[in-house]
């Protein structure tokens, strides 16, 4: 029996634990996890036309053009019979949040849920700072991870409200333990 289309947006800044949450999530509602972050590191880690254009804008914390991330999302779900999907790390600007929204439209499949992890600044910087021991990102330099709060402050806080006003927002607590939030996301979703 076909599950149905099913579409979850995670927002929040980064150290949030977008990334670990929607993992999980994905696996258990057998959801395609696309995660633009990774997809862009690939990019850079190949050494392709993109990656070479999009890994210094990386390094510095700003945000990859537009256009480009809406490429990477039409041709992720460009030949699925069914959008079942969750979106970690996009939208991150207005214009993205629209694209998609079009994007979804013509496949019938509008965003069901946007989960929002929401986590203190002090915490999020104390979390980046460990991760960059731990998995040496070229992003997680205090003074990157500065520029992508302000950024993420800037140019992605206006979508909390964005899915706010279309109904499907939901706040989580995102501090504690992992396994505790996890249930916090069951809860909403
Ligand atoms: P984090 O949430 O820790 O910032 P991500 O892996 O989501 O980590 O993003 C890392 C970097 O990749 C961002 O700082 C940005 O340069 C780029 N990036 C990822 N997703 C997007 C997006 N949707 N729009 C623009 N840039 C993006």
């Amino acid at each position: 029996m076909a599950a149905g289309s099913l579409v979850i947006v995670f927002l929040g800044p980064p150290g949030a634990g977008k990334g670990t949450q929607a993992a999980r999530l994905a696996d258990d509602l057998d959801l395609v996890k696309i995660s633009t972050g990774d997809i862009l590191r690939s990019h850079v880690a190949r050494g392709t036309e993109l990656g070479r254009q999009v890994g210094p804008i990386m390094e510095r914390g700003e945000l990859v053009p537009d256009e480009l991330i809406i490429a990477i999302i039409r041709e992720e779900l460009a030949g699925m019979p069914e959008v079942r999907a969750i979106f970690d790390g996009f939208p991150r600007t207005t214009p993205q949040a629209e694209a998609l929204d079009a994007l979804l439209a013509e496949l019938g499949a509008p965003v069901d849920v946007a989960v929002l992890l929401e986590v203190p600044e002090d915490e999020l910087v104390r979390r980046l700072l460990r991760r960059a021991e731990l998995e040496g990102r070229a992003d997680d330099n205090e003074e990157t991870i500065k520029r992508r709060l302000q950024v993420y402050r800037e140019q992605t806080q206006p979508l909390v409200d964005y899915y706010a006003a279309r109904g499907v927002l939901k706040r989580v607590d995102g501090l504690g333990d992992p396994g505790r939030i996890y249930c916090r996301i069951r809860e909403v979703v």
